[in-house]
């Protein structure tokens, strides 16, 4: 380092103007374009300052006056607020702030109430569930016996399927929780089943806790025995996640709570990253403000009138809508494995969102036949309804520049196929087209002006 006086008092500017260089593209990249990934947001300045913080120079293994290190007196303080915080958002007795992100929480909840070799149920990957609710090549089914469960090919969850399997299995613990699915859990027939069986009955939220604390998604405390969500999606804080535990939870085991804190630390993680609890403790003290309500409720009417813009110029959507932030456009009447051409399409028209499968896909995981999108990021951008047809329009010209494209049957085939694809589209005047009104449209709504790098 240069001198002590550069080292702690100038910025990466002028610091480190290679990494500030690379941030600030980022930062035009988010600014140009329409972010449409539904597990993305755009968090506060707030959240950014907490995040970006002296706390990251802390470790403070253990929990609020319970530390291994000394200096852990504002640690403990922030670790606290938080979790004061997220009680009383969510109305639950207890709550683990420190895992790292979503799948280590739920790696936890698997550490803290299964044994290596127990039975676990989970909504099935290519349907719309997580990795870490039982997929092959998890750790949660190979440590665990894993008994997927599907949707409908309407899109709904297989109710029935779930209650016939939950009986013959008996599984330890059941998840109810999806990365795409566009309609509400019903977690009450899911609490049903669990409970006749004797299953512990986790909840992961990650994509709607922020739905869920302002009130535009249904609850699952009142059924459920545990709760993981991530902090960085809908609930608009910093990557991270957090555990609850519900009244009901501590009724079935007293010690559930305790369980779970143990297999976070020191069962699975060292040190918390206090840096991303400030930050936490930011998102939840938005989350509990009154306007965080009009935002939630917000989230959900843009993806409704997306949906319906979509289908009105004949897009075919899983489910034909939805009741959440979240929308699946089915893209087989194109033909099969389209999501990849429409995601790749739809990039370099500044409009970002991702390729996923969707009910009984015809084609692979890797080359499914659909995408997924949602409103969480746009909405905190002050979208309203009127600007999703514009968006619907956009998405609208690109299916149809990339309508004629067929991902071939031959796997040898694919990459080249793809190569010749990549080029056609980069000289598209339709796609140029879209990206320049794009642009022009989102400098309507800037975001992070005061950033400096
Ligand atoms: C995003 C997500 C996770 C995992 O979160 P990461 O932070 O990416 O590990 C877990 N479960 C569900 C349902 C999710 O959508």
């Amino acid at each position: 380092m240069s001198s002590l006086k550069t080292f702690f008092n100038e910025s990466i500017t002028t610091t480190d103007p290679d990494v500030s260089s690379i941030i600030k593209h980022e930062i035009t990249r988010m600014s140009e374009g329409l972010e449409l990934i539904p597990s993305e947001n755009i968090v506060s300045l707030s959240v950014l300052q907490a995040l970006g913080s002296v706390f990251t120079n802390k470790y403070s293994e253990g929990y609020p006056k319970k530390r291994y290190y000394g200096g852990n007196e504002n640690a403990d303080a922030v670790e606290q607020l938080a979790i004061d915080r997220a009680k009383k958002l969510f109305g639950v007795p207890y709550v683990n702030v420190q895992p790292y992100s979503g799948s280590p929480a739920n790696m936890a909840v698997y550490f803290a109430v299964c044994n290596p070799g127990d039975t676990i149920m989970g909504h099935n990957l290519p349907d719309g569930g997580h990795l870490t609710h039982g997929w092959k090549v998890n750790f949660s089914a190979k440590f665990y016996k894993s008994v997927p469960y599907h949707v409908k090919s309407d899109g709904y969850l297989d109710m029935e399927e779930i209650r016939k399997l939950a009986i013959e299995h008996k599984p330890r613990l059941m998840w109810c929780g999806a990365t795409a699915y566009t309609r509400e859990f019903p977690f009450e027939e899911f609490a049903k089943i669990a409970d006749e069986v004797g299953a512990y009955f986790a909840a992961d939220v990650a994509h709607i806790s922020g739905l869920i604390a302002g009130e535009a998604h249904k609850s699952p405390v009142p059924y459920a025995h545990i709760i993981t969500t991530t902090t960085h999606k809908t609930l608009r804080g910093p990557r991270g996640a957090m555990i609850m535990v519900t009244e009901k939870g501590l009724k079935k085991d007293p010690e559930l709570a305790d369980k779970i804190d143990k297999a976070v630390f020191p069962g699975l993680q060292g040190g918390p990253h206090d840096h991303a609890t400030a930050a936490i403790a930011v998102a939840l003290g938005e989350a509990s403000k009154p306007d965080f309500k009009d935002y939630a409720h917000q989230i959900v009417k843009n993806s409704r009138a997306l949906a319906a813009a979509m289908m009105k110029k004949g897009l075919k959507l899983v489910t034909n809508g939805t009741d959440n932030h979240m929308i699946l456009l089915d893209l087989t009447p194109y033909g099969k494995g389209k999501g990849i051409f429409l995601q790749e399409a739809l990039d370099l028209a500044n409009i970002t969102l991702n390729k996923n499968t969707i009910p009984a896909d015809p084609s692979s995981p890797f080359y499914p036949s659909g995408v997924r999108l949602g409103t969480p990021a746009v909405t905190s951008r002050g979208l309203k309804e009127k600007e999703m047809e514009f968006i619907a329009d956009c998405i609208f010209r690109i299916v149809d520049c990339i309508k004629s494209y067929q991902l071939p049957d031959d796997k040898t085939q694919i990459k080249d196929y793809l190569a010749k694809f990549r080029e056609e589209v980069k000289h598209n005047k339709e796609i140029a087209k879209v990206k320049g009104e794009v642009v022009e449209f989102c400098k309507g709504f800037p975001i992070y002006q005061t950033l400096k790098y």
